[in-house]
């Protein structure tokens, strides 16, 4: 029986969400929209939420304790994490030299907003996240849904079942991967409900912003998107080219619904399951490295919102009349990548790191409430990006392990 691809159903699903919340606006019934409909996308969250715990654990443990030997797990992390530095930073030079071209704040009308007093940008949150990532308890961190925390704990566990003698090691990693292998089962269940998902948190968003509040952050929007799209359409498709051997439009194609899903949901965690299921069976990379590579990279590698966060900074000096300086843009693009790394997987995570940077150089941060409007779709956005540099990042990790089966090949036939 003929059935319609599943990035086809989200894309309906999406463009359904979107004529609904303009008719609402229309008709006014927008508050049907956002408080009946949404809880459609409620629920969906809701249940990729639930997986997101379990899924994790058992995802870093089976892969880790299959990495084998203390060198292949340092080797892959050190890759790993030099895929994560060299693409943020890229991201962020990239957003960087746009806005220092563009200058989208300088002389930028915008209307009065009331100024937001609730946002802490103590530097030592920032610290204490990273602190935070060798838990105390690591049961409070599951309770809490600390991420960084039980990733950490998740990947010790498995190193160290690696050295325990058999019985107990054969028995701990055939657990994990039983497990595993039905966290994988319901979470493709659950995506065979995102369309419908998708459709609910678009409405409710598309019927609460509207269109009127893009307008006069629209130079402000066109340098971020500008920058995120050169950073995901030419140097990231560049990598997978030259470094991985890796077709972008095939890797692309792959990974459609999962993008089309970070988009509605905003939020790179929510989005894992996803897009684990899409890289393992679409693009073909072994749960060996995809279950180690991409829940670190939800959390961690963030190219989208380091990107996103220096623009941000550089606009907000540019309104407020303050010059940054060589030294002043340093610091930004360094905290820019910490507060990356420190920002959580969930909507507005990057929004409200925003304070960090701005304190780190002297900027009033009652500024974010110019720039608070916009942000949705910034996230939406941004969050695409993050979990398109995951999926990359993975490819070109498996083809350097000697992958060389994967379905994403440049010169494949067919
Ligand atoms: N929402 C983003 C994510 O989940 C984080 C951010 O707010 O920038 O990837």
């Amino acid at each position: 029986m003929f059935k319609l691809k599943l990035h086809w159903q989200i894309l309906i699903g999406m463009t359904a969400g979107v004529i609904l919340a303009i008719i609402s606006q229309v008709f006014n019934f927008e508050d049907f929209v956002i408080n009946k409909i949404s809880l459609l996308g409620v629920l969906f969250l809701r249940a990729l939420q639930m997986i997101i715990i379990p899924l994790i654990i058992t995802s870093i443990i089976s892969g880790v304790a299959n990495i084998g030997s203390s060198e292949n797990f340092g080797r892959l992390s050190i890759k790993t994490f030099s895929y994560y530095i060299v693409t943020s930073l890229s991201a962020i030079l990239t957003g960087l030299l746009f806005v220092n071209i563009i200058q989208p704040g300088i002389g930028a009308v915008l209307p009065e907003t009331e100024m937001l007093h609730s946002i802490d940008g103590d530097m030592g949150k920032l610290l204490d996240t990273l602190i935070g990532i060798i838990p105390s308890n690591i049961i409070d961190a599951m309770v809490k849904g600390d991420i960084l925390p039980i990733i950490f704990f998740s990947l010790i566990f498995g190193f160290f079942i690696n050295k325990t003698p058999d019985p107990y090691k054969s028995h701990l990693t055939l657990f994990f991967q039983s497990v595993f292998e039905v966290m994988m089962r319901m979470t493709r269940f659950i995506i065979g409900f995102a369309p419908l998902g998708v459709f609910a948190l678009i409405a409710k968003t598309v019927a609460e912003t509207g269109i009127a509040v893009f307008l006069p952050l629209a130079k402000y929007m066109g340098v971020v998107i500008l920058s995120l799209g050169l950073h995901a359409c030419f140097t990231l498709p560049l990598l997978l080219y030259f470094v991985g051997g890796i077709s972008p439009i095939a890797q692309f194609k792959a990974m459609s619904s999962t993008l089309l899903t970070a988009f509605s949901t905003s939020s790179s965690s929510a989005t894992l399951p996803l897009t684990i299921d899409s890289v393992e069976n679409n693009t073909g990379v072994s749960n060996k490295i995809s279950s180690f590579v991409l829940p670190l990279g939800a959390t961690i590698n963030m190219d989208g919102t380091a990107l996103y966060e220096c623009v941000a900074a550089m606009f907000i000096a540019q309104v407020a009349g303050v010059e940054l300086g060589v030294m002043e843009q340093f610091i930004v693009v360094l905290t820019a990548l910490l507060a990356s790394i420190g920002a959580a997987g969930i909507p507005m995570a990057g929004f409200v790191m925003m304070a960090i940077i701005l304190n780190a150089v002297g900027l009033d941060l009652e500024y974010l409430a110019l720039i608070l409007a916009v942000d949705r779709p910034l996230d939406m956005l941004r969050t695409s990006v993050n979990v398109w540099s995951d999926s990359c990042g993975t490819v070109i990790i498996a083809r350097s392990e000697g992958e060389n089966n994967l379905k994403v090949l440049k010169n494949k036939k067919g």
